[in-house]
């Protein structure tokens, strides 16, 4: 029996092998990586069997659906190396001491949820190799001056290098998605830190795209205090135009 794809949770099953080795192999084999490894919504395992074949890593999944849990101790030697629970509410710390990396072909209607959630964990995460919507690959691997350019290319190039593994159509699924999809790495670069407050960082940028038609003068207004001087012609500028430079210096204004 397989799996009953469910539309809430975005399950659409990989079914190329090729596409399913590619995946596996590009999370790097490199004695320096953290040997614990977290597969997000494993579903009926095609990237799990061959995560299962791989010595250099510890493998631990976790799955939301009853069903492919099922599915997975009945057809894998898995027992140890699976949970059953929400990724987004589950507590890294206590199944894994020290560092750790990342692996899955995400549930699309939470791909930005997991990466804000990974960047919270971002000194322990050193890499992610992760299968997501095609539109949402591009943006996060945008430069600045783009429409696509928004919070998330900018939180996630200010902590990591990305770079784009390989286009997958939706025939390569069952069922097939609407949207087309990409596999993107994420290697941790070697910031360690920002030079300016991290939360105030998020905060501006957060509140710079919320209305990212304005001018930044206009935007950051709920942050901007009174007597602050934002003649600078950085105000005049959209949000999308800043580089993460640009936006550490200009967080540095607001402290
Ligand atoms: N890795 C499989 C399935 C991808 S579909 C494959 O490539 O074929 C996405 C998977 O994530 C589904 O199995 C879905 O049940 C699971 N999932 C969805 N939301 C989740 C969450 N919050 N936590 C953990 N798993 C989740």
């Amino acid at each position: 029996m397989e799996v009953r794809a469910k539309k809430a949770l975005g399950q659409h099953f990989l079914t190329d092998q090729s596409i399913a080795r590619t995946i596996v192999d590009s999370l790097t084999c490199d004695p320096a990586m953290p040997k614990q490894v977290l597969e997000i919504g494993p579903g009926m395992g095609v990237l799990t069997q061959y995560l299962l074949q791989r010595e250099d890593i510890d493998l631990m999944c976790i799955e939301i659906d009853t069903e492919s849990v099922e599915y997975l101790l009945t057809h894998f030697n898995i027992h140890g190396h699976l949970m059953e629970g929400d990724y987004l509410r589950l507590n890294v710390s206590k199944i894994f001491g020290g560092d750790y990396r990342v692996i899955g072909n995400f549930p699309y209607n939470i791909s930005s949820q997991i990466f804000f959630k990974i960047l919270e964990d971002k000194d322990k995460v050193p890499e992610v190799v992760c299968m997501i919507q095609k539109e949402v690959a591009d943006r996060i691997a945008e430069k600045p001056g783009t429409k696509t350019y928004g919070i998330l290319s900018v939180l996630l190039q200010a902590w990591y290098d990305i770079e784009y593994v390989i286009a997958v159509g939706p025939g390569a699924f069952c069922p097939p998605p609407k949207v087309k999809s990409a596999v993107i790495r994420l290697r941790r670069n070697s910031r360690t830190d920002l030079g300016c407050d991290e939360k105030l960082f998020k905060q501006v940028v957060k509140t710079a795209f919320n209305q990212r038609r304005k001018t930044l003068r206009n935007a950051l207004k709920p942050l901007i205090k009174e007597g602050m001087d934002t003649t600078d012609p950085v105000f005049d500028l959209r949000a999308e135009r800043l580089s993460v430079e640009d936006f550490v210096a200009l967080t540095k204004r607001f402290e």
